[in-house]
């Protein structure tokens, strides 16, 4: 027996689950390759804004106060623009999350008459109080900024006569959301995405196309911002913070629409140049230098669960073959208990509060009691290891994340093996 494999029995896997386990990776070998090689050019798109832009060590010092002329700050921004290929980007710890960035970008781009569109359905939970699709303090309908929406169509296409439909001379933002999020639509591929901005400029030249890339950065070798988005959101405890970032979003894309967004998130007249870095800049660059491995091993994780669940049965979205467009994974147990199950092992195999033990329990925003595992360095991280399952039919779990590709293999293991233990998967 290898040492690993001894090792992985002391840690609590089953001889059969690992054999089950090591048959499924076998298969793997060119969609592994695969990914390898879109992290390599992944890797050296970052490499090279980092050079261009002299990235040195006094990036690393702490400001404090107002952070006039930040040099890391600034510096990162310019890495950031180059790496999405846009004229700017503002990347700051003092945006508290991708709600916040999203929120920053919209209002600082829409004003009362505005209309806000989303051609690919409702969007993410977290934003149906920012837009005020559900009434709450300081909405854009506070403001006067109406919100209208397309949905996909059944098989997921794009609904092209009813977006040109919507699209009027109010019309002032486009909003598209790349990652399927908690929902079973396909995620968008940055080339569909793409096609939908054409589309939608061919008609409407001048409206702001904007797109929510949470859980897609460098799933990819090209970001929306490369086929004609105008803005690129998304949050640095998911992809691009690579697991060392503690906080902080980003907005990427055409100079006018950036400054706004920095107008909203600091103050009028003072923008971009104030926001000390606090020292988090080491953590951001260094982040940003290991996304794409991180990512990497995040989507060999998804990729590897794919394959294993629809090997013992369970309906799984994307399947073990389709192509990714972002690191996010759902496997359908159809029972409270493999949902239980899977989480646990997903806990049980962290390297922080590994002997916690998850429970459902009531989320406020939710309509049923929720499962969650998460056992990170970084709060609420989501680049790392954790999963979620809502306590209601079709009882699926969603997953994400993996620091390395050995810790997301573990995880899945171990839930493999929690499931094995409570009779829900026969070998
Ligand atoms: C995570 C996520 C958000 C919100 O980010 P938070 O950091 O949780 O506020 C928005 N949109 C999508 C698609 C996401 O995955």
């Amino acid at each position: 027996m290898r040492e690993t494999d001894a090792l992985y029995q002391e840690m609590g896997i089953s001889q059969q689950v690992l054999a089950f386990g090591a048959q499924v990776e076998a298969e793997l070998k060119e969609r592994f390759d695969a990914i390898e090689e879109n992290v390599e050019y992944n890797q050296m798109k970052v490499l090279h804004a980092m050079q261009k832009n002299r990235v040195e060590a006094a990036c690393f010092a702490a400001t404090s106060g107002y952070g006039y002329n930040d040099l890391g700050r600034d510096k990162l921004e310019a890495v950031y623009a180059d790496v999405f290929h846009t004229e700017a980007a503002l990347v700051r710890p003092q945006i508290a999350c991708g709600t916040h960035a999203l929120a920053v970008a919209l209002s600082g781009n829409l004003r009362p008459g505005d209309e806000l569109l989303s051609p690919v359905g409702k969007p993410y939970d977290t934003l149906e109080e920012v837009i005020g699709i559900r009434p709450s303090i300081g909405s854009l309908a506070e403001y006067g900024v109406s919100y209208r929406q397309v949905d996909l169509l059944e098989d997921g296409s794009f609904d092209y006569p009813a977006i040109e439909k919507a699209l009027n001379e109010r019309t002032r933002l486009v909003t598209i959301q790349r990652s399927k999020g908690y929902q079973t639509r396909p995620t968008l591929s940055v080339k569909r995405i793409g096609e939908l901005i054409a589309f939608i400029k061919e008609r409407k030249p001048h409206v702001i196309c904007m797109v929510d890339n949470c859980y897609g950065e460098f799933v990819e070798p090209i970001e929306p911002t490369d086929v004609g988005a105008d803005l690129c959101v998304g949050s640095l405890i998911k992809n691009p913070g690579g697991g060392l970032a503690p906080i902080g979003g980003y907005i990427a894309g055409k100079e006018a629409y950036v400054e706004r967004a920095a107008y909203r998130l600091t103050s009028p007249g003072l923008g971009r140049e104030v926001g000390a870095s606090l020292g988090v800049m080491t953590s951001f660059y260094q982040g940003l230098f290991l996304a794409p491995t991180v990512v990497g091993g995040a989507l060999k994780g998804a990729v590897f669960a794919a394959n294993l669940y629809e090997n013992l049965g369970f309906p799984v979205v994307p399947n073990g073959s389709e192509s990714r467009h972002d690191i996010i994974q759902a496997v359908t147990f159809g029972n409270p208990e493999g949902v239980i199950a899977f989480c646990k092992g997903i806990q049980a195999a962290a390297p922080v509060d590994s002997y916690v033990t998850p429970e459902p329990w009531a989320m406020p925003g939710y309509d049923s009691d929720v499962i969650m595992a998460a056992g990170a360095f970084v709060q609420g991280s989501s680049i790392e290891l954790s999963a979620d399952g809502p306590i209601k039919p079709p009882y699926a779990v969603y997953f994400q994340g993996g620091l390395t590709w050995q810790h997301a293999k573990f995880g899945i293991l171990m839930s493999m093996q929690k499931l094995y233990e409570a009779g829900l998967v026969k070998l």
